[in-house]
C-alpha cells in the first residue's frame, strides 16, 4: 500500500496534484474539501453545517471529518492505496488517522509537503477564485485567514510526521508539470 499525505498551504497545489498521482499510481484521491463543498451544494445536513465554517476559512470540527474519512476507508477497501488531500489538518486528526490504518493493518507512507511561497499562494487563490467561484477563495480577510489557520493548526501535522521519519519536501514553485514531475520521482523512489 501506498499512503500518502499530500501537505501544504491553502494554494499549494494539492487537489491538482493529487488528481494526477491519483491517476497515476492508481491510488484513491480522498480530499475532505471536496466532499464538504458536495455536501454543501446538496444542501445535506452535514453540508448546511459545515458552510459557516468553511465560509469563513475556519476548520470543521475534527469528529466530522475523520468520520467522513473512515466510510470511505470502509468504501475502499480493497484499494491499493489512498492520497490523503487537505487531511489531515491537525494533530487530533492525524493521530486518528493513524488508528484507523492501524485498525486495517495499515500505516502513512509518508507525508509529502509542497513547499510555496506566501505571495504564490494568494495570486493562485485568487486566480482559482475566478476560475472555480469558490466562496472561500474570493476576500483576501478569507485568504489569510485560512493561511494563519494552516500555520496555527495544521503545521503541527507535518512536525508530528516528521518525528515518525515520514516526511518528504517537495519544491512546489513553477508550473504544474515541473511540480509533478518532482513528485512522481519521489513516489517512484516510495514504491
Ligand atoms: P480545502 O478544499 O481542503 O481547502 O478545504 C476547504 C475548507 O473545508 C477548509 O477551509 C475547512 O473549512 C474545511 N475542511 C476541509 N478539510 C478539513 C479538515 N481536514 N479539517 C477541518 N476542516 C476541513
Amino acid at each position: 500500500m501506498l499512503n500518502i499525505i499530500l501537505f501544504g498551504p491553502p494554494g499549494a497545489g494539492k487537489g491538482t496534484q493529487a488528481k494526477k498521482m491519483a491517476e497515476d499510481f492508481n491510488l484513491v484521491h480522498l480530499s475532505t474539501g471536496d466532499m464538504l463543498r458536495s455536501e454543501m451544494h446538496q444542501e445535506s445536513e452535514l453540508g448546511l453545517f459545515a458552510r459557516e465554517k468553511m465560509e469563513k476559512g475556519e476548520l470543521v470540527p475534527d469528529e466530522t471529518v475523520i468520520k467522513m474519512i473512515d466510510k470511505k476507508l470502509d468504501e475502499h477497501a480493497g484499494a491499493t492505496g489512498f492520497i490523503f488531500d487537505g487531511f489531515p489538518r491537525t494533530t487530533a486528526q492525524a493521530e486518528a488517522l493513524d488508528n484507523l490504518l492501524e485498525g486495517r493493518n495499515d500505516d502513512i507512507t509518508t507525508l509529502m509537503a509542497l513547499e510555496v511561497e506566501k505571495n504564490e499562494l494568494i495570486s493562485r487563490l485568487q486566480s482559482r477564485a475566478e476560475q472555480e467561484g469558490r466562496s472561500d477563495d474570493k476576500d483576501i480577510a478569507t485568504i489569510e485567514n485560512r493561511i494563519k489557520v494552516y500555520n496555527e493548526n495544521t503545521k503541527p501535522v507535518m512536525d508530528y510526521y516528521r518525528g515518525k521519519g515520514k516526511y518528504t519536501p517537495i519544491d512546489g514553485m513553477g508550473s504544474i508539470e515541473e511540480i509533478y514531475g518532482r513528485i512522481s520521482e519521489a513516489l517512484k523512489s516510495l514504491s
